[in-house]
């Protein structure tokens, strides 16, 4: 994706599980009517959308949805004493031992991102991100760890390569790997959501979006489903710089600085980590990917926020994601030029960098 260029000023056309089922009814095009509603779950809010269903069938796929995050959920937290959670734990001891196949798939699919990534998605590193205190769903109290705890962590330098799987047999070789799946969780899930509605409800027209995160299915009465880019410099989540229209099969993952953080000495302390620092990632505000898989999408936002403006294209290559956008923290926008034909500015980027084929 060589050379670069650059167009400034373009004026180019961006668990506590509980449930509010607010089923409502929206209308669409006039005739097609959709049902919405809002789980929370994974530390945000899911919104769903069907369209091209009646009442009754819009409510048994919610309450699936719901069933699914639940079960999801209690699954993959990293601290819990769940799957996950005794997985971690056992590490700790460095060994070999069986491990729940509930989360064994997830375990696999992730250290394979992981080794795309060169380890900057690196869900390892969960100590780290405890240490930084994103282990909880609030975190507005938290202060930033001592250096000295942030290097002795680095020294250990946990990563999924330290961990070898064959069948249920989950081999530990590195006593400071706690496995933190946060980073492609939602991806997962939606994934697996999506394929069992197709399966037992013969789902065609859905939207389920995870706090911005999203995976769209056919389309919206006539219209194709629009999502937002969220502008990551403005206070009001619902302002977005762009717009996308979702492609059926379309995944579209954004890992934002705004989406979990804390204020010390006036900074922003977000908990995207970058695993090479021990340190919130610098560089960038947001990274928005699209791709067919929507775990592929999750890891791969995660990867390229770490990677910053600088490293961001080579990496993108190496995991062969074709459409990224970045905005830099100067508030650059930088894309590729496959993402640049699918998105709509809404608000004029500071400068615009794309990136060629
Ligand atoms: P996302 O919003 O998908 O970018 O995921 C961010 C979450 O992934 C954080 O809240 C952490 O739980 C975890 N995480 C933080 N840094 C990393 C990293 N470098 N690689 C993998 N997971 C990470
Ligand atoms: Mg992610």
């Amino acid at each position: 994706m060589s050379p670069r260029l650059l167009l400034n000023k373009l004026n180019a056309p961006r668990l506590t599980l509980s449930l509010l089922l607010l089923l409502s009814v929206s209308a669409c095009q006039q005739t097609t009517p959709s049902y919405k509603t809002s789980i929370f779950s994974f530390g945000t809010v899911i919104q769903v959308e069907i369209s091209d269903v009646n009442q009754v069938q819009a409510q048994q796929v919610f309450t699936a949805i719901e069933d699914d995050l639940k079960r999801m959920h209690i699954l993959w937290h990293p601290w819990q004493s769940g799957p996950l959670g005794r997985t971690n734990s056992l590490c700790g001891m460095a060994g070999t031992f069986s491990a729940p196949t509930s989360v064994i798939p997830l375990i696999i699919k992730a250290k394979q991102l992981a080794i795309q990534s060169d380890h900057l998605f690196n869900p390892a590193i969960g100590k780290l991100v405890k240490l930084w205190g994103f282990q909880q769903d609030s975190f507005d109290k938290n202060t930033p760890p001592d250096d000295a705890k942030i290097q002795a962590l680095l020294k250990a330098n946990p990563r999924m390569t330290d961990i070898t799987i064959k069948g249920v047999r989950f081999t530990c070789n590195n006593p400071a790997v706690r496995i933190d799946l946060g980073g492609i969780a939602k991806g997962y899930a939606l994934e697996k959501i999506i394929a069992n509605l197709k399966q037992k409800y013969q789902v065609k027209n859905i939207m389920i979006s995870a706090g911005g995160d999203l995976k769209a299915i056919g389309q919206h009465g006539e219209r194709p489903w629009v999502i937002g880019i969220r502008d990551p410099l403005a206070t009001d989540k619902h302002t977005a710089i762009a717009s996308i229209r979702a492609k059926s099969g379309d995944s579209i993952f954004t890992s934002g600085s705004y989406e979990r953080y804390y204020l010390a000495n006036n900074k922003r302390i977000h908990h995207i980590i970058d695993p090479r620092t021990g340190y919130p990632a610098k560089g960038s505000l947001s990274v928005t990917v699209i791709h067919p898989d929507a775990t592929t999408a999750d890891a791969a936002a995660t990867a390229l926020f770490v990677a910053g403006p600088n490293q961001w294209v080579e990496l993108a290559n190496k995991m062969g994601i074709k459409y990224v956008l970045l905005i830099d923290d100067k508030n650059n926008v930088h894309v590729t030029q496959a993402m640049l034909d699918r998105v709509e500015f809404i608000k004029e980027p500071a400068s615009l960098f794309v990136v060629r084929p």
